[in-house]
């Protein structure tokens, strides 16, 4: 029986976009675990897509009141005219008023503006038109506005979304969709209604899949460009990017932050030796080691060639001086002939050294790196001990 269960899931797991490895799979689901750099990529892409699709309604939306107008009798199209306008007028307050923030919360009210602004219009014009008996282009011009709330939907397509926010933006349609026919129950041709309630359910899933399916590609485009491809750990830049924010979180709070310069000793040597591949497995173990002796929230970045820094969140001096202590006692790793892999290490923390940014802090790590090598190499350095540190002097 389990034998089956093993199957079915790995046929099931080998359906889902091939793009990502399983820890990633869970992201598509609820956004609750997306690492910090995703996030920011991807409320950055929700608004600008927001803005896009807000200019593009703000120009269309008073465009179609020509057709209005030639459709519909005098008091009809011109109130109609006064509400496309309005939903005009608040499109481009949502295009002026939104920028890329980085910030997720701004990009679900920027998202939720974008769908409120057609709802109201959709309810506003319902309530119009009904009070209208029309007939032969006037009615079928009429029946396009009832189409509002499948444009919607399928309008959610667009943004790289999980399946949980995908479903909890398209409930209010959805319910809403629901309310209005069961209010209108005695009157309503039910079988025609569930029909198209069974359509605007089926554009909602098929949304759904889409918004997961772009949520995915930019995963995997995202650990693409942030990650080193030879050590699976950060690349430089965007590490640059984690301290810029950590720093500006850490300073806010008044919290400790630590930051650790390692640099792998003779390493050159390795590569002098036993030709440059070895010396790549070499630095990809080291990298691994480190990697699995952090906490959650911790980043290893690889700074340039053979060094690495680490950045260790809500952390004090003593606490990164334990943290890389076990790391030296566990080992770096072994060289082709056996020999152990040592680093020299340099620390330095925010509060203690009482700097400004992220570069004079770690400037004062890679100093005191280099102390650790003048002073022998394996070892780790966490003060300047009478020599000049950059940012304190
Ligand atoms: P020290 O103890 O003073 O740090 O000596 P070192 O040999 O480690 O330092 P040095 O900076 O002189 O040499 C670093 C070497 O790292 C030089 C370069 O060939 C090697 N290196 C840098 N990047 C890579 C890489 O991606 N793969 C391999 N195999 N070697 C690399
Ligand atoms: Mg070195
Ligand atoms: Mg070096």
């Amino acid at each position: 029986m389990s034998r089956v269960a093993h199957i079915v899931w790995t046929k099931l797991t080998g359906l889902m976009p091939g793009e990502l490895n399983r820890s990633e799979l869970v992201w598509l689901l609820s956004p609750h675990a997306h690492f910090s750099l995703l996030a920011r990529r991807r409320a950055t892409m929700i608004v600008n897509r927001v803005r896009l699709f807000a200019f593009l309604f703000a120009v269309l939306t008073p465009l179609w009141t020509l057709i209005d107008y030639f459709a519909f009798p005098y008091p009809l199209w011109f109130s109609l005219a006064a509400l496309r306008l309005s939903a005009s007028f608040a499109f481009a307050l949502v295009v002026i008023g939104y920028r890329p923030s980085g910030s997720i919360p701004d990009a679900y009210r920027a998202m939720a503006l974008l769908f409120a602004v057609p709802t109201v219009f959709y309810v506003a014009s319902h309530q119009l038109l009904a009070g209208h008996q029309l007939a032969g282009m006037s009615a079928a011009i009429a029946t396009g506005y009832a189409f509002l709330p499948f444009v919607l939907l399928a309008g959610l397509a667009i943004f790289p979304l999980t399946f949980v926010e995908n479903v909890l933006i398209a409930s209010p349609i959805l319910c809403a969709q629901a309310l209005s026919g069961y209010m209108r129950w005695s009157t309503l041709d039910w079988p025609s209604f569930a029909g198209a309630f069974w359509l605007l359910t089926l554009i909602t899933g098929v949304s759904n899949l889409a918004g997961m399916s772009q949520l995915a590609f930019m995963i995997a485009l995202v650990r693409q460009a942030i990650r080193d491809p030879l050590t699976g750990t950060f690349s430089r830049r965007s590490g640059e990017e984690t301290l810029e924010m950590q720093f500006t979180l850490a300073r806010r709070s008044n919290a400790p932050l630590a930051v650790a310069f390692v640099d792998l000793d003779h390493f050159k040597s390795v590569n002098d030796s036993f030709g440059h591949e070895a010396g790549d497995q070499v630095l990809t173990e080291a990298a691994s080691r480190i990697s699995n002796n952090l906490r959650r929230g911790d980043m290893l970045v690889r700074w340039g060639g053979e060094e690495f820094v680490l950045v260790l969140p809500n952390t004090d001096l003593g606490q990164a001086r334990e943290v890389l202590n076990r790391l030296r006692l566990r080992g770096f790793g072994t060289r082709p002939d056996g020999s152990p892999v040592t680093a020299s290490v340099g620390i330095a923390e925010r509060r203690q050294e009482g700097v400004e940014d992220w570069h004079q802090l770690v400037e004062v790590a890679d100093r005191r790196m280099y102390l650790a090598k003048t002073g022998g190499r394996d070892r780790i350095v966490h003060s300047c001990s009478g020599e000049p540190c950059p940012a304190t002097s």
